[in-house]
């Protein structure tokens, strides 16, 4: 780790965001009727938009490369700059009082397939590191199948050996990000002879490979952020392998908990966010309902119900600054984020009732269901809440494992779904 204190690390942070990008102007205080009423879980572009949106974020990520300010704690070899979480904090804490390029792009390169890469990785991928945080690679997570998904240990797309290298064969879904990304990580079975969990292998692969073929799936809001992804004996080599051969599980679970940190443990698990309490308490107001006392009651339930997750990250939190690994603690913080936006997207369809339902151009209204809509997704994706709460009753509570895991026939003896 280099030596850099916190102070000299914000004003080297601060004279590069100065220079580089337009200060954002100061929130104005929440008043119903103003401003954008986008309330939405998921971003939802056009492809033009998408790709303005996606060339300015590499953009940005660049700039922010010749500044050596892309991956702060990235190990100094790996192209990264060696400072620590605390400098990674500051900066991102800082970044956000500028007005910089969407960089949600990257959000599963940055929080899920780097830090596999990271522990898992060949010096052949590592070097895919730093321009993965300099913007030039974007990073999808290509784990789910039609028939695996909860129960991920039953995957079906395999990679066979061929000399140095592997032919990967199967078919994945709900690819997030697929039709942009530049590489994926990949969970294959390489062995059927041995027991679900143990005759896995990960991968990293270049989505421009021949024989990958990314087609778009839309969602109940509209667009099309996730994809089906179909590989037709694709070539991938030995040295872009993740982990030992038949040790893919130990690889997806790190990429797991990676990804139940960043959606749990962000900014929307330990806050209201865009349903700040300002905003729904100015819609109860302005609905004449802010007296209501059965809603008052819903809303001081839903402000706690935040405000306990904000204090469970940030023990997850304080548990990882410490050195040790992301737990169940995590699965804990994604369960309570998704309780809470549903319970928020429930209470505003009392609130506004049929309002909701159809677009009658009224602020505030119409806008939400890109919220309510939204909310089931987030209660999928990540990992689902029944698959968390048997998480969290096996490893938190210490009650018996699900019945009926084989974890001792081969794979191939096993009913497939
Ligand atoms: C917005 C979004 C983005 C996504 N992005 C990606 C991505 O980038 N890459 C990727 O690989 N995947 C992605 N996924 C897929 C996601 O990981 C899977 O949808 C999820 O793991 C659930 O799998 P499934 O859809 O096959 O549902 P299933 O596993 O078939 O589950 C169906 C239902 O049965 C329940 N269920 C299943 N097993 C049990 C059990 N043992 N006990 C109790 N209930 C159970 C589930 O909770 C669920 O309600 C994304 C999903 C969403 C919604």
């Amino acid at each position: 780790m280099t030596d850099t204190t916190l102070d000299e690390f914000r004003i080297e942070a601060t004279t590069f965001l100065e220079a580089n990008a337009a200060p954002k102007p100061a929130a104005a205080e929440f008043a119903w009727g103003q401003g954008d009423d986008d309330v939405a879980l998921f971003e939802e572009f056009t492809p033009a938009e998408e790709a303005r949106l996606l060339a300015a974020a590499k953009g940005w990520l660049g700039q922010r490369a010749e500044a050596d300010l892309h991956w702060i704690t990235g190990p100094t070899e790996l192209g990264g700059r060696g400072l620590s979480r605390a400098h990674e904090q500051l900066y991102r804490s800082l970044e956000g009082g500028y007005d910089v390029a969407n960089q949600s792009f990257f959000g599963i390169g940055f929080g899920m397939v780097a830090p596999t890469i990271l522990a898992h990785g060949t010096a052949e991928t590592h070097a895919y590191l730093s321009r993965m945080f300099s913007g030039e690679l974007v990073g999808c997570q290509l784990f789910s199948e039609p028939g695996a998904g909860s129960d991920l240990a039953g995957l079906q797309t395999k990679a066979e050996r061929d000399g140095d290298e592997w032919i990967v064969t199967g078919q994945k879904v709900w690819t997030s990000g697929a039709h942009y990304s530049d590489i994926g990580e990949i969970i294959c079975r390489t062995d059927p002879d041995m027991p679900k969990h143990k005759g896995l292998t990960g991968f990293v692969v270049d989505m421009h490979a021949p024989g990958v073929e990314v087609r778009p799936l839309r969602q109940m809001t509209g667009g099309t952020a996730f994809n089906e992804v179909f590989f037709n004996e694709v070539r991938v080599p030995d040295h872009h392998r993740l982990g030992d051969v038949n040790m893919g599980w130990s690889v997806a679970l790190t990429t797991l908990m990676n990804e139940r940190a960043s959606i749990g443990g962000g900014g929307g698990g330990g806050g209201l966010g865009l349903a700040s309490a300002t905003r729904l308490i100015e819609m109860m107001r302005h609905f004449g309902v802010s007296e209501d006392p059965v809603l008052r009651d819903e809303l001081a339930r839903l402000y706690t119900g935040y405000q306990v997750a904000k204090f469970t990250n940030m023990r997850a939190a304080a548990k990882m600054k410490a050195g040790g690994l992301p737990g169940p603690e995590l699965s804990i913080g994604k369960l309570a984020l998704t309780a809470n936006l549903t319970a928020t997207a429930e209470f505003v369809a009392k609130v506004l009732g049929p309002r909701v339902q159809a677009d009658t151009g009224e602020w505030g209204t119409w806008a939400w269901s890109m919220f309510i809509c939204g909310t089931p997704g987030m209660r999928i994706a990540g990992g689902s809440d029944e698959t968390l709460r048997n998480i969290v009753s096996e490893r938190v509570l210490g009650l018996p494992k699900e019945p009926g895991i084989d974890s001792k026939s081969p794979f191939k003896d096993l009913a497939k779904n």
